[in-house]
């Protein structure tokens, strides 16, 4: 299994990867920029080359995120633009990194709008966004967390949104599985209905990613907090198991944005690695 976690760029991409593999995590995740804005960032190429090829050269994952206020349904025209522009640029900067791609949530029902011109908005969104990218790092399409049958939860949405999009070969997929348990997606006792569902609509072929969190909050209850993988959360160890343990998942990286105030990263990753093996990364 490869597992890694979030991390830092406070010491650039190049020293993000570093504590990574410092982490013996086989996976990062980063902020391109900062988390709270969605202005263009003039990184630093020769930063995120360095990044690039000490991934290649350690057998490192990488994938970034996309801050915060990015939204595929902006609620007007200033803030479209301001969106499309930042993730052309997160996308330039993850591929300069040699990033897999950049998680992007699902969008947000729009009060002014009906249920379907929300959908389309995301489409128009991902169209406009794709028809100006050439680079090999995708936008990752994050499930929702909600209440039942919230928008944006369920992988139909997912794969739809996909489908349609202009661009479909430049979108994967991460699976958060602390929304997932938020919504009943997966309540921890429907795995086998949710791996069928997911085989039969191909979710699974262009799942790239896992954001792997246990949650404070029972299922169907709709709130999204993150937990660590083992300690008081809603989501048992046995019920992981099943997860970790389906063929589909073996090579997909496994990325904690688990409160690390409760348990560090870096011993988080040392248990799931010995109770799942690791076989992301060998230390020379
Ligand atoms: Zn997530």
């Amino acid at each position: 299994m490869i597992f890694g976690c979030h991390l830092s760029i406070k010491d650039g991409y190049l020293g993000a990867a570093k504590r990574a593999y410092s982490m013996n995590a086989g996976a990062f995740q980063y902020f391109p920029k900062n988390p709270r804005s969605l202005s263009v960032k003039d990184f630093d190429q020769n930063d995120a080359a360095l990044c690039k090829a000490f991934c290649e050269e350690n057998n490192i994952l990488s994938v970034s995120h996309s801050p915060y206020p990015t939204s595929l349904t902006p609620i007007n025209e200033q803030k479209r633009n301001q969106v499309i522009q930042s993730l052309l640029n997160d996308l330039e900067i993850s591929d300069a990194c040699g990033s897999i791609g950049v998680v992007v949530h699902f969008g947000k029902e729009v009060s002014h709008l009906t249920l379907l011109e929300s959908y389309q908005l995301i489409i128009e969104m991902l169209n406009e966004i794709l028809s100006e990218w050439e680079g090999n790092a995708k936008i990752l399409l994050e499930n929702n967390a909600g209440i039942p049958g919230a928008f944006g939860t369920t992988l139909e949405e997912l794969v739809q949104i996909r489908r349609l999009c202009n661009y479909p070969e430049k979108i994967g997929f991460c699976f958060d599985t602390c929304h997932a348990f938020s919504c009943g997606l997966w309540d921890g006792e429907n795995w086998d209905l949710f791996l069928e569902n997911a085989l039969v609509l191909g979710y699974l072929d262009h799942l790239k990613l896992v954001h792997f969190n246990n949650s404070k909050y029972d299922t169907r209850i709709g709130k999204d907090r993150h937990a660590p993988i083992f300690g008081p959360g809603y989501i048992k160890e046995t019920q992981f198991d099943q997860l970790v343990q389906t063929p589909q998942f073996a090579n997909i990286p496994f990325v904690l944005e688990t409160p690390k105030e409760e348990i560090p990263h870096e011993k988080e990753i040392e248990l799931l690695q010995e109770k799942w093996g690791d076989h992301g990364k060998v230390k020379n």
